[in-house]
């Protein structure tokens, strides 16, 4: 029988964790402050941004949005994160994708402070997460918060094969990393891959990050392995759905994230807990 992980129970837990942990921060003087800037208007960053924002004040942290319009230039973005990195009362600093065309997205991430890298996403902590560094750096949300869902249900990677398909800087990359840290054998899939479907029916555990709706059946799933479903995709009557084709993939499974409900709750709520531990560490770290 395929078990549903419930990742709102365990975004519930980590929330509550990170709420105890903002109020042991605010007894010593020091808020945990998020800034999120979105530059333009789109329809889906603003729904996620005001999750943010929203659960960010419901924790009891101080939560900044920075709206710009769409016409921001790269240099007025640049001079905005300026000013976060110096402002003392902001820890995670996160720039909300997509941005406009004029805007070279690399060169934002690279302007944001290292320590208050709220997403993860600059070099240097990619780096350290690569080289599985010693000491504390933030990693990409979304991967790490698969790997809470995957200890709370009592899924050691070691030994394991894993399977992760897709190779974005956000979500594959990290995943893949955090996996191989955690002495799973990884391997990354991705559209170039031949034979996916043979790939993926390697995986004890497999991974899925890749956009396009039911992607991965029933078929290409190994009897009892555990499935993370990162997809957040649209079927062809606009329902909210994922890579993997939860029906069947029931009965197959032995684990599986549903889509919504599974890897959503999760990332958000990692991103609390990650801003609270940049608060944490900007009091000790060099
Ligand atoms: P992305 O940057 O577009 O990367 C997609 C990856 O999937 C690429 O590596 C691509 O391969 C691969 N891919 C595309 N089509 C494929 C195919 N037919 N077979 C095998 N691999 C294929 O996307 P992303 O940012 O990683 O996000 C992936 C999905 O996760 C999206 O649906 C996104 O909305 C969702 N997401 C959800 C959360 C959450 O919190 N739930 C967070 C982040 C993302 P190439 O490299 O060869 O192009």
């Amino acid at each position: 029988m395929t078990k549903i992980i419930d990742g709102k129970a365990v975004a519930k837990k980590v929330n509550a964790q990170t709420a105890t942990a903002v109020a042991d921060l605010v007894a010593q003087g020091i808020q945990p402050g998020i800034a999120v800037i979105i530059v333009g208007d789109d329809a889906a960053s603003q729904i996620y941004v005001r999750n943010k924002n929203r659960k960010a004040t419901k924790l009891g942290m101080h939560s900044v949005v920075r709206q710009l319009p769409a016409t921001t230039t790269q240099a007025e973005l640049l001079a905005i994160i300026a000013d976060y990195n110096a402002d003392e009362s902001i820890h995670g600093i996160l720039v909300q994708s997509p941005l406009p065309a004029q805007i070279n997205e690399p060169l934002v991430t690279m302007a944001i402070d290292p320590k208050k890298d709220v997403d993860g996403f600059h070099p240097s902590n990619v780096g350290k997460l690569l080289t599985n560094f010693p000491g504390n750096y933030p990693v990409a949300n979304t991967p790490r918060g698969i790997m809470t869902m995957l200890h709370e249900y009592g899924v050691d990677p070691a030994g394991k094969t894993a399977v992760v398909i897709g190779r974005s800087t956000i979500v594959g990359k990290p995943m893949a990393a955090l996996l191989t840290n955690a002495n799973a054998t990884v391997t990354i899939a991705h559209s170039k891959t031949a034979d996916l479907k043979a790939v993926a029916r390697t995986a004890d555990i497999l991974v899925v990050a890749t956009g396009i709706a039911h992607l991965i059946t029933g078929d290409d799933i190994k009897p009892g392995a555990t499935v993370i479903d990162v997809g957040m995709d649209r079927d062809e009557n606009g329902k909210l759905v994922g890579d993997v084709d939860f029906e069947s993939a029931q009965g197959v499974a032995g684990l599986i994230t549903p889509v919504p409900g599974g890897v959503g709750p999760m990332t958000i709520a990692t991103l609390m807990q990650t801003t609270v531990e940049l608060a944490k560490w900007s009091d000790v770290r060099e």
